[in-house]
């Protein structure tokens, strides 16, 4: 299947991180440098354009760049960005490969129906989303392979560093497919993503020299002398994606919702209320991670902190509120006690699996995709009106 991948590209992560630190060194000429003050690990492209270079050792150059602003590297500080940053990027897609601190793959494939625009759009929002929210830069690669992708992500930065003024503010870059020929005869094979020193003496030996006469190499010759990768890397750069983005997003072992009541309670409508609402936000929650629950459990504290709680497996996993609140309410009859004073309720999914991976029994199937339909709706009316527009009521 064809797909469409983006890569996120911080620009000169770590100066950009200092500047949200220290707002007076944008504009400045500024670098980074490694554990213990080693050597240059990332510039700013007034440092950059002075004519430093990435990985310099600091003592050989710091008396030739007077004028740079040298500091030491601060990597929790870049970490947390990091993080701030990749999390940002699952509000679009759950695709989403952390490839390096500063790097990540996005499938963006079918995305276009979701958000109701082209890919370029949506990339656009997430350069500028990023740049809004959380302060960096970045530039963004669009393609088909993470081979184009990535190749598109350096079409960027080369546009930036140009440092016309059309282009200085260029985020984004699309590689499609009718410029793909035009894109790798332009472009050396030895500034492909994936081909070492080695493999590019040994291609220049056969005289291929950009990236269109590896694309266009026989399929016997690239198996012959450089294996799969050769094949691959060939498909790869004709549009055809072959290494997919691998999600390295954990799924979560559980999804659970309590809170404590705004009063101590006795009243049992008052608690149900209160636990159908933190189902319908587990729900919520596994819809959007395309999971579903195997066993689901309800705790209710007391005044006192005592807890009683159960968890049952369910016959079918799902993850729709109108099947999982009459389990819910069953827990509920045999833990709720008349006469004791709760403090909170709490409502936790477990054993959870994917969506694709589901199987409706026969006698239910139906019954079951209804409800989950029903619950679809559901989001979509909170994405429109907001949340708490619907509530589930107690029978
Ligand atoms: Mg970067």
């Amino acid at each position: 299947m064809k797909r469409v991948i983006a890569l996120v590209d911080c620009n000169n992560f770590f100066v950009s991180c200092e500047r949200l630190l220290k707002p007076e060194l944008i504009g400045k000429p500024v670098c980074v440098l490694s554990n213990n003050d080693g050597c240059v690990v990332s510039r700013s492209n007034e440092a950059k354009k002075m004519g430093v270079n990435m990985g310099a050792p600091y003592f050989m150059i710091k008396n030739q760049f007077k004028k740079v602003i040298f500091l030491s590297g601060n990597l929790p500080f870049y970490c947390e960005i990091s993080k701030r940053i990749m999390n940002k990027l699952y509000d679009y897609t759950p695709d989403v490969e952390v490839y390096s601190i500063d790097e990540a793959f996005l499938d963006l494939t079918g995305l276009r129906k979701t958000f109701k625009c082209p890919y370029e759009d949506i990339i656009k929002k997430i350069a500028e989303d990023i740049k809004i929210e959380i302060g960096i830069d970045v530039s963004v690669g669009l393609s088909y392979s993470k081979v184009l992708a990535k190749l598109a992500c350096e079409k960027t930065k080369n546009l930036q560093k140009t440092l016309k003024d059309e282009f200085i503010n260029k985020k984004t870059y699309k590689i499609g497919y009718r410029e793909i020929e035009n894109e790798l005869k332009a472009t050396l094979i030895s500034d492909i993503w994936g081909i070492g020193k080695n493999t590019n003496a040994f291609l220049k030996k056969h005289l291929i020299q950009t990236a269109w006469d590896f694309a266009t190499q026989e399929d016997i010759w690239l198996k012959k002398n450089l294996g799969k990768i050769g094949l691959d890397l060939k498909q790869e750069l004709l549009g055809n994606s072959i290494n997919p983005v691998k999600s390295t997003q954990d799924a979560p072992k559980s999804v659970s919702r309590s809170e404590s009541f705004k009063e101590f309670q006795t009243d049992k409508n008052y608690i149900q209320k209160e636990l159908n609402s933190h189902i319908h936000k587990v729900c919520k929650k596994l819809r959007s991670l395309n999971l579903l629950t195997g066993c689901v459990s309800v705790m209710l504290r007391t005044k006192d902190f005592q807890v009683s709680d159960i968890k049952i497996n369910l016959i079918n996993p799902v993850n729709s509120e109108f099947e999982l609140v009459e389990h819910a309410k069953e827990i509920l009859n045999k833990i709720f006690k008349n006469g004791v004073v709760y403090r909170s309720v709490g409502f936790c999914a477990m054993k959870l699996s994917p969506s694709e991976e589901r199987q409706i029994s026969i006698f239910d199937g139906e019954n079951s995709i209804k409800k989950e339909n029903l619950s679809k709706s559901w989001d979509k009316l909170e994405e429109k009106f907001g949340k708490g527009i619907i509530k589930l009521g107690i029978k």
